[in-house]
């Protein structure tokens, strides 16, 4: 019996656009299996290996002050979401040099960089330039971007932001470095390790559907809400950990397991607009993703049915769905997963001290 071994009450995953690449997985612990849909195609095949990509080309934005859609041809063309190991890109050199700097002030912050970690960050003034390699930034009309640092995020990483008067700011994260404890689960049964061919098509054209979504930019403000958890139970599964079914890659969780029975509301961490409502996905069952604006949006998968439909505007705290075991899940629990771009972020980072 497989089932004996093990501790955890629910285990899961996952999969994704990857699994066409590897060898799949999923997992198994006490009753069934979860499967909990994984990495993001785009941003992911730099995270989940362990070292910080350096082949990814810098990204650098030359993004008006007003918001405006995301420059969508280079983010496709690039894997931006992965944090490039900031390959000394000579930053404006020459202009730097001349320009006067601006006051470090007219850059705030709301946190400190951390893998896995969302910034709300403020500009004091309008923005003629940002380079800032790797990243995706957005500025809005009143100043406000987003940065996320990826899961594999190097030490340090440089943004230079030309303001419209000229004046240069220049400013190095210090990404904190986490390590993130490995789930290793043995005696699975093969075909829950292993994905059929038409399963892996479906999974593929599911996760294509899904990422172009998470991609697109909207103006919505609700990422300046302070989060607050969906569901409230014990953390199963965390962010960013890394699966080993039986002894062969299972690839990265992205998400926060929270185990609460079938039944129980699911309800929007900050306001938002659902954008997708589906059933029966593969691996990942009744799927709902809610954007928060300007690229943050929450997934919830293994869901039992929905309480809000694709362009229902929710507030924070509202019930958009029921959590539930479908897909390839071993028990009951949600799987929240929280996207900036097609970069995975850490949900338990935004709501962390809330509960
Ligand atoms: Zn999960």
């Amino acid at each position: 019996m497989a089932q004996a071994s093990c501790s955890r009450l629910v285990l899961v995953d996952a999969l994704s656009y990857d699994a066409l690449m590897r060898v799949t997985a999923l997992l198994a612990c006490t009753l069934t299996l979860t499967a909990c849909e994984r990495g993001g195609p785009s941003g992911s095949p730099a995270d989940s290996s362990a070292a910080p990509p350096s082949s990814a080309p810098p990204v650098t934005w030359t993004a008006p002050s007003v918001a405006a859609p995301a420059p969508t041809p280079s983010a496709s063309a690039a894997p931006s979401a992965a944090p490039a190991a900031a390959s000394a890109e000579p930053p404006d050199a020459g202009a730097a040099d001349a320009a006067p700097l601006a006051d470090p002030s007219r850059l705030t912050l709301d946190r400190s960089a951390v893998q896995g970690g969302l910034l709300r960050a403020k500009l004091d003034g309008k923005l003629r330039k940002m380079n800032f390699p790797g990243h995706r930034a957005v500025v809005s009309d009143e100043g406000d971007f987003l940065i996320a640092f990826g899961r594999n995020a190097p030490k340090q990483e440089k943004i230079t932001i030309t303001f419209e008067d000229g004046q240069v700011l220049e400013r190095v994260f210090d990404v904190e470095q986490r390590t993130f404890e490995t789930d290793k689960i043995d005696n699975l049964p093969k075909d829950m390790v292993e994905l059929d061919m038409p399963t892996r098509v479906k999974l593929t054209q599911a996760e294509q559907k899904l990422d172009a979504i998470r991609k697109k930019y909207t103006k919505k403000t609700c990422f300046k809400e302070a989060f607050i958890w969906p569901s409230k139970g014990k953390v199963t599964s965390r962010y960013g950990q890394p699966r080993l079914l039986n002894g062969t890659d299972g690839g990265i969780h992205w998400g926060v397991d929270i185990a609460v029975p079938v039944g129980t509301p699911v309800r929007a961490p900050a306001c938002g607009t659902v954008v997708f409502a589906e059933k029966n996905l593969p691996l990942s069952g009744d799927t709902l993703i809610i954007d928060h604006g300007q690229g943050l949006t929450s997934t919830f998968i293994h869901l039992n049915g929905f309480a809000a439909k694709v362009g229902d505007e929710v507030k924070q705290g509202q019930t958009v769905a029921r959590v539930g075991m479908t897909g390839r899940t071993n028990g009951a629990h949600l799987d929240w997963r929280m996207n900036f771009f097609e970069v995975r972020i850490d949900p338990e980072l935004l709501v962390s001290g809330d509960k």
